[in-house]
Order: C-alpha cells, then structure tokens, then sequence
C-alpha cells in the first residue's frame, strides 16, 4: 500500500506531479555546486566518468586515468577476472580489465567505491552518515538482487541507483549543515515523502530530485536519473518504459531496505507492505522471501567489504506464509490458485507474432501463464529482447505472409539473426527457440548451430510445445543459479581486493595513534612538493615534538606516555584543516604537511597548537598533568629546494624552539 504517497501527491505539494520539462530544482543545485561542497567521487573516478562519457574514448587513455589510482585499479582487476570465470582465462592488466569490462561498468564501479570511501562523515550534526549509507546498501543490494531476479534491468545498474538514490541526502547536509539538521530534526518520525515536502519548502528541491542532478552531473543516464527523482511518490506514467521497470524495483528494494532496518515490533507490518508493493513484479511471494534473505545476507557481506555498518536480520519466510495463509482464506477460496500462478511468471517473446504460426504460438503460452511480449517484426524483437529481457525467445525459421495475403512475406534470416544475438553479452542468456515448418535435418542441424537451444517443427501439439518449453525453464534456472554462484565469486574477489588494501593501510599507518607512518609521511611530501612546483603553490610542513617527554615516562610510566602520545595526535587532527595532513614520524616526533599553505598560515597553526596543548589538561584520570609542545616551522622557497631541504629547515627551527626554553614555535626564516 501507498497510502500516505497518495495523499501527499493531492495536496499539491508532489514536485513531479506539477513539472514537466523544465526542473526548478536545477537552479538550486547549481548554487550548490558553485559551493564546491557537494559529495564528488574521486579525481580518478569522476575523470574516468568524464572520458566515458565520450563514446570514442579509448581503453588506453582509460587505463592511464586507471593507473593513477591503484587501490581501484586493483578492486577493477579483480572485478573483470571474477566476471572472466566462465573462460579461463585470467586478465592481468589494467588495460585488458578495462577492455573486458566495458565502459559502463567501469563507470559504475568507480562512482560507488569512490563515494562510499570518501563520506563516512561530515558536519551535519542530525544526520547519522553511518545509517545513510547502511541503509544505501541495503536498498542497492536489495536492488541488484531483484533485477537479477525479474531481469527488468541489468543487475549492476540496478546496484548503482539503489545505492546513490538519496545520494542528495548527502549533498544537503555537506552544503547546508546546520539548515539541514533542522529539517532532520523536524521530519523526525515523518515518513520519507513528509522529508522531502519539507525539503522542498527549505530549499527549493527535495533531495530525490537533487540526487537526479547529480546523476545527470556524473553522466549517467537519464533514465536512472529520473527514476531516482520521482519514484518516492510512486510509478510516473508518463515516464519511459525503462524508467518505469526502474521505479518499480526502486520501490521495492526500498521496502526490503526498510525491512532490514527496522525493528521487530514493525517487521510484520514492513513484510506485508513489502508483499504488496512487489505484486507488480514477477515474482511468488515465496520467491520475495527468499530473496530477501539473500539480500539481507548480501547486505552484510558487502557491508563487511564497504566497512559499514550492518547487522543480521532473521528470515521473512514464515512471516510471508502466515500472510500468505490469511489471504488465501480471505480471497475466495473456491476458484483456487493454479500452480503456475503460485510459482515464477515466466516472459517469452513471441517474434513475428502476427504472422503464422506467431498468433497459436502466442495463444498457447498465454492460457499457459506466461506473459507475452509480441513482437511484429525483427527490429522490434530485438528492442524488445534487450528492453524486457525475456527468458524464452520464440523466432520463426522463415516467414510466409498470412494465408490469402498478396503482400511479400519480410526479408528474414533467423539464423544471422540468432547468431548476432548470441554474440552479444545479454544475447547468451535467453532460451531461444527457432520453428521450422515441418523442418527438415539440414533446418534442425543449422538451427542448433546458429545458437538456438531448440528447434521445433510445427505444427505440434501445444502440450508438446508447453513440455519443451519446461524442460527449457530448468536449464534457465540452473543458468540463474550459476549466476548467483559468479556474484558470490566476485564478492569473494572483491572481498580479498579490500584485505589487501587493509594490509596496505596497515603498512602506512602508526598502530599507537592511528595517524599515518613516517614512510607515509615522506611519501605524501614528496608528492605535494610536485604538486606545489607544478602549480606555484605554496606547501610548508610543522615538526613537532613533546617537550621532556623522558621525564613523562620515567615519572607516570611508559602507559601514561602513549596515553600522552595518542592524546598529542588527537589533538592535531582537532587542529588542522582537511587537506593538513598530520603524521608520527617517531617516538614523540611528529610532523604535519600543510599544501597550499605559506610560512604565516602554517605559524598561525603552530601557534595554535601550542596554545591547545598549553591549555590542556594531559594523562588520563588518575594521572593528570602538564604538557607542552615545541614546533619548528619551514616552507618552501629558494632555501628549500627538495622536500629533504624542507624536512632540515623545520627540524633546525624546532631545535632552536628548544634551545629558546620550549613550549614555543620557531619559524624557518
Ligand atoms: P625534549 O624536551 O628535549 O624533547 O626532551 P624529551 O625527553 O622529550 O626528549 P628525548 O628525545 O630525550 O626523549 C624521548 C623519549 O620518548 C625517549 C623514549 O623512551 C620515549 N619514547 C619513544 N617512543 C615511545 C613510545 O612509543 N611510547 C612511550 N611511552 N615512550 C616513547
Ligand atoms: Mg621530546
Ligand atoms: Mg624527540
């Protein structure tokens, strides 16, 4: 039920249903991006969008964007070598995985990972960053396996919308912070269509509709845009066919994210809303069961791979049966549920529908309970293939115009047509099969060989052609079963590429305090000293160092002096701004590069890190005490022609800082 939508939607205040063409919103998100605060993705990855967007790019230049990021680079790799299972053959290379995967995934996968990394938090106080994107992975995964499951859309675009849908939720609290936890505060307890109303009344735009600007920003398709920008307030009919099927899953997948979320006093209320929000898709309800219990495991598996937070949520299924017991009792239970009804909605096109034998074939399979899809000629039958992704293709060996019609029959190679299909990536997974009038050898043998999975002479019996047709529905489900067996592979995959990365982190970061290692520290300065000189940007670095810090741990023990120690790094993350980059170089050593900022700002800072230690009260509860810092200050200039030059001159002023009694900052002048 949507109940509350509808009455939203009457009372005028819907966006969607009051806007055709030109989108207000637009303006708003214009001012925000002229802000520079909006969620990004990456350098690398929004490059590797902006060149997808050019269809004559090449994989080369690809792969050279690619490169610059190896933590991704890695997560693609094995991404295209779990999507290579099938042929054996393993890819090793940035540029063959790029090749293999294809621009759209590519994009794809870049987009999610960079932004999933990059917001953990932010400054919006009301709005849990955490649960944000805890509950995005839950409606994409939750997406991803419904499109896998109807076939409505591509599985990893699925994944993506699901994901960054209300990706607006995070533009609003990185731009307007504070305006915006008011408005959290005051949706608080409101349903979703009541936040974005009132979204719309602060700022002009909900946040549905700001996540539809950045899609089209990020250059992904429109119709994931628009399907992200109206589905809160139901299916848009005067929408594209494409964006309908999306909306549908959309909605969906979102009550499946609810259902993971919420608690055990509203499972049963979410679950029914849940069985019939998912009525217009093709599935049993004990289907929707079990796919739920798959996403919610997914949800934790790929929350684990992401480092989010997520938790086990017990199975829907008997909840569904008890919900399935009433409503059979309630509906009349006289005229009965047929067994096909009860099981999965199988789609078959029909090409060449209208011509013999296309309308029996049609008549059959409809009174069977398959849905139908016509198509009237080979062109259609191919958007029609690609749009609605069918799972049984029926195509004529040759066609003869209608009994009595003086009109030439079409030009038509099902073979050729059969072969390009199946050439395609999408064109492998259908059960296709051709019908020859009373088809001789020489028809059956080059029917099999063009790809088709069988060949039918007709006219048959229609049980006879219903029978062929179920033997055909369980080769199509061990497919979807080995298609779930690869995405579990691949989670697997990706799985490994994150643990490595971990060891990675774990090789560049300071175990006591969790800031970055020396070796980390150098390598950063040797790579903003290049960025500075290729711009002729300032870049300055503080060494700092606690004063009689021997003294500490002889006096308090060597316990107190980490405490002390992780107190110093908090302080200086407390500190700095964003792009500082604050790092423990030693023992009680530690040194802060600062890009684009000249010696005054970096003094300024110095200073103010004193002063805060100065303030401070240090140690833990039982031992409290004093402690100060000295800092020596250097930037970049003639006298500091390398980053070792760099690294000399603030060592040389923190000495002379304690030499001068300590507690105090010395600038390399
Ligand atoms: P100054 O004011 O001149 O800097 O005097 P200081 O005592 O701070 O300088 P010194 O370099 O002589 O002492 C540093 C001490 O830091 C010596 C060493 O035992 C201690 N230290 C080094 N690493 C750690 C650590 O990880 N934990 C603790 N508790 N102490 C450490
Ligand atoms: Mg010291
Ligand atoms: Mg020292």
């Amino acid at each position: 039920m949507r109940e509350g939508v509808c009455e939203l939607v009457s009372c005028g205040g819907a966006p969607s249903a009051q806007r055709k063409g030109w989108r207000p919103y637009l303006a708003r998100f214009d001012e925000m991006k002229a802000t520079r605060q909006l969620p990004s993705p990456t350098g690398v990855a929004m490059e590797i969008v902006r060149l997808t967007q050019d269809e004559g790019v090449s994989c080369g230049s690809l792969a050279r964007v690619l490169m610059a990021d190896p933590v991704l680079s890695g997560k693609v790799i094995k991404f295209a070598n779990s999507a290579l299972m099938q042929t054996g053959r393993s890819v090793n290379s940035v540029q063959e995985a790029v090749l293999r995967l294809g621009v759209g995934t590519l994009r794809r996968i870049a987009l999610s990972f960079s932004l999933v990394s990059a917001y953990r938090q932010g400054r919006c106080e009301a709005f849990d960053y955490q649960a944000f994107w805890s509950r995005s992975l839950a409606q994409g995964v939750a997406a991803q396996e419904l499109a896998r499951q109807t076939r409505l859309v591509p599985p990893d675009e699925a994944f993506t919308t699901g994901l960054l849908a209300h990706i607006g939720q995070l533009a609003l609290a990185s731009v307007y912070p504070d305006k915006y936890a008011e408005v959290l505060r005051q949706a608080q307890g409101k349903p979703l269509e009541g936040l974005l109303l009132l979204e719309q009344e602060v700022f002009a735009a909900n946040h549905c509709e700001l996540s539809a600007a950045m899609f089209l920003d990020w250059g992904l398709p429109a119709e994931q845009a628009v399907a992200v920008e109206r589905y809160v307030f139901g299916e848009p009919e005067d929408a594209y066919e494409g964006t309908k099927r999306l909306v549908r899953l959309l909605r969906v997948a979102h009550l499946v994210a609810d259902l993971c979320l919420t608690d055990s006093q509203r499972r049963a209320a979410v679950a029914q809303q849940l069985l019939a929000r998912a009525e217009p898709l093709p599935l049993a309800p004990l289907q929707l069961a079990e796919l739920f219990d798959r996403s919610a495991a997914e949800w934790q598996s790929w929350g684990r791979i992401l480092d989010i937070r997520t938790h086990s949520v017990g199975s829907i299924r008997d909840l569904v049966q008890q919900q399935q017991a009433v409503s059979s009792v309630a509906t009349n239970p006289a005229e009965g549920v047929s067994s096909d009804a009860a099981g999965p909605k199988w789609r078959a096109l029909v090409v060449f529908a209208d011509l013999p034998p296309g309308p029996v074939l049609s008549e059959t399979l409809q009174q069977a309970g398959y849905e139908v899809l016509r198509a009237h000629d080979a062109e259609t039958g191919l958007a029609l293939v690609l749009e609605a992704l069918p799972q049984f293709i029926l195509a004529p060996l040759q066609v003869r115009s209608r009994a009595g019609a003086a009109a030439t029959p079409p030009a038509w190679d099902a073979l050729r047509w059969c072969r390009q299909l199946r050439e395609t990536q999408v064109g492998r997974q259908f059960y296709l099969l051709l019908l020859a009038e009373q088809a001789s050898e020489e028809q059956i043998v080059a029917g099999f060989e063009a790809g088709a999975d069988d060949v039918i002479s007709w006219p048959l019996a229609p049980r006879i052609l219903l029978a062929r047709l179920r033997a055909g529905q369980r080769v199509v489900e061990l497919q979807r079963e080995i298609e779930r067996e690869h995405e579990e592979l691949r989670r697997v995959t990706a799985e490994l590429a994150i643990v490595n990365r971990k060891l990675q982190d774990a090789a560049l970061t300071d175990p006591l305090t969790g800031l970055p290692n020396r070796r980390y520290a150098f390598e950063r300065l040797q790579q903003e000293w290049h960025e500075a000189t290729r711009h002729e940007l300032p870049l300055s670095c503080l060494m700092l160092d606690v004063d009689h810090f021997k003294r500490i741990n002889d006096t308090h023990g060597h316990d107190v002096g980490d405490v002390v120690l992780q107190q110093t790094a908090d302080l200086l993350r407390q500190a700095v701004r964003r792009s500082d980059v604050p790092c423990r170089i030693g023992g009680e050593e530690f040194l802060i590069v600062c890009p684009r900022t000249n010696l005054q700002g970096a003094a300024t800072l110095a200073e103010r890190i004193r002063h805060l230690a100065e303030q401070k009260v240090w140690g833990t509860d039982k031992t409290q005490m004093r402690v100060t810092l000295s800092v020596g200050v250097a930037t970049r200039s003639e006298k500091a022609r390398v980053p070792e030059d760099l690294i000399r001159l603030a060592d040389q002023a923190l000495y002379a800082a304690k030499q001068a009694g300590r507690n105090r900052v010395r600038c390399s002048s």
